[in-house]
């Protein structure tokens, strides 16, 4: 223990786990034998802890693709993008995706977490920021570093957003910036981005979106929550990841051309931070043109997301006694993702590791990321088999509903 440190309890809590065997994070995946599949801690098991909604992780022209990247480029940059770290690959990767996403510029930076920190430098004493309380630590931390101030609203509470816009920003002359994820990540409940941007923009202000789980899922094209809601001119700014749907890793942000200019110039996590490394942006090139021209993906993925929230919800494979899952529903439509309460303490890693014994690796989620009480995640892609959904869903129910668990 190093003597300068104040120990946080989070130590505690996490060795107590590991010494009896629940410890749900920072596994190791020993293998990914195929789609949707993962060897975790030498235990197969199907994948539904991970974002790779379409599947393109694994597929064998963006695996390709980022290995004739490194071949062409090298594996790294070796410096930001803006001093040495600008190659076509990034150029091309920029273009694609601003045609893509209707927008007039992108800028990429090496994560997502990255693309939202990045707009620290939009944020200042002329602005107020109104944020969901639900928004992702990225986006918080953003808030944190920026100049302006912060009013954070209920969760996809439009009523509550504006009253605490006209409060802080209409009688202090403030221009309201209403920050939002357009799919939670916790559930993937949509936010009402019309309703907001009308208020953000009633006020001449802006909305800001982070497209992380929606980009590539949600619209008939693949836009996003904001396509899927017909509300794309609505948006100003949109920021997102290549780490999920889009197969690779690393983030951007999109929009007007002045915005996107001065991200470049003043936005320290893109200045002062290595580039997005080659094979990653060739991999995410690669993955791009896939989500334009295979809607395919996209259609498996929501019949695999209708069957998960069909089964779990009260299909035949429920008891009564097994909480429902929080469903993710746009506009009567089931997401990818569904997240199931699950019993506070140990309890809930008890859960985790059995689910993980009988063959699912599913993601828990416990407090304080999750201030109502621990939640399991479960994630469907496109990869994943009728047989495989099925399997779990009643592996669900028979875990949550065993009195002998723990
Ligand atoms: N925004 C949201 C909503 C996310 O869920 C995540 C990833 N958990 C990020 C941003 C950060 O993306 P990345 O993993 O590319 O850093």
């Amino acid at each position: 223990m190093a003597t300068w440190m104040t120990r946080s309890p989070v130590l505690d809590v996490a060795t107590q786990a590991r010494t009896q065997g629940i410890y749900p994070y920072f596994k190791d995946v020993n293998g990914r034998p195929g789609p949707s599949q993962v060897v975790v801690d030498g235990t197969r098991a199907v994948d539904f802890a991970s974002s790779d909604y379409l599947g393109l992780a694994t597929d064998p022209r963006v695996t390709r693709a980022a290995a004739d990247g490194a071949a062409q480029w090298g594996t790294s940059c070796s410096g930001s993008q803006c001093i040495a770290g600008t190659f076509s690959v990034h150029r091309e990767l920029e273009e694609e995706l601003a045609d893509f996403l209707r927008r007039d510029a992108v800028l990429l930076t090496a994560t997502g977490y990255q693309a939202n920190l990045a707009l620290a430098c939009l944020f200042d004493q002329s602005h107020l920021v109104l944020a969901d309380r639900h928004n992702h630590a990225s986006l918080m931390d953003a808030v944190r570093l920026g100049r302006a101030g912060l009013r954070s609203f209920r969760h996809n509470d439009t009523a509550h957003a504006v009253r605490l816009l006209e409060e802080g920003a209409t009688a202090a002359g403030l221009i309201p910036l209403i920050v939002t994820e357009g799919a939670f990540s916790l559930g993937g409940a949509p936010a009402p981005l019309p309703l907001l941007a009308a208020a953000a923009h009633h006020r001449r202000g802006a909305l800001i979106v982070d497209g992380a789980h929606d980009i590539g899922v949600y619209g008939a094209g693949g836009r996003g929550m904001a396509e899927h809601l017909a509300c794309e001119a609505e948006v100003d700014v949109l920021t997102g990841t290549f780490s999920k749907a889009i197969g690779s890793v690393g983030g951007f942000i999109a929009g007007p051309h002045d915005v996107i200019a001065t991200l470049r110039h003043l936005g320290r996590a893109s200045v002062y931070a290595a580039a997005l490394p080659p094979p990653a942006a060739a991999a995410a090139l690669a993955a791009l043109r896939i989500v334009r021209s295979e809607p395919e993906r996209r259609e498996t993925l929501w019949r695999n997301a209708e069957h998960l929230h069909r089964r779990l919800a009260g299909g035949q494979t429920l008891s009564a006694g097994v909480p429902t899952p929080r469903a993710t529903t746009a506009a009567g439509q089931a997401g990818p993702v569904a997240t199931v309460p699950v019993p506070s303490g140990p309890e809930a890693m008890h859960i985790w590791r059995a689910l993980l014994d009988a063959g699912v690796y599913a993601a828990l989620f416990l407090p304080p990321s999750t201030p109502d009480g621990p939640l399991l995640r479960l994630s469907v892609t496109a990869s994943h088999t009728t047989s495989q959904i099925e399997d779990l869903t009643a592996l669900v129910h028979q875990v949550l509903s065993s009195p002998t668990r723990v």
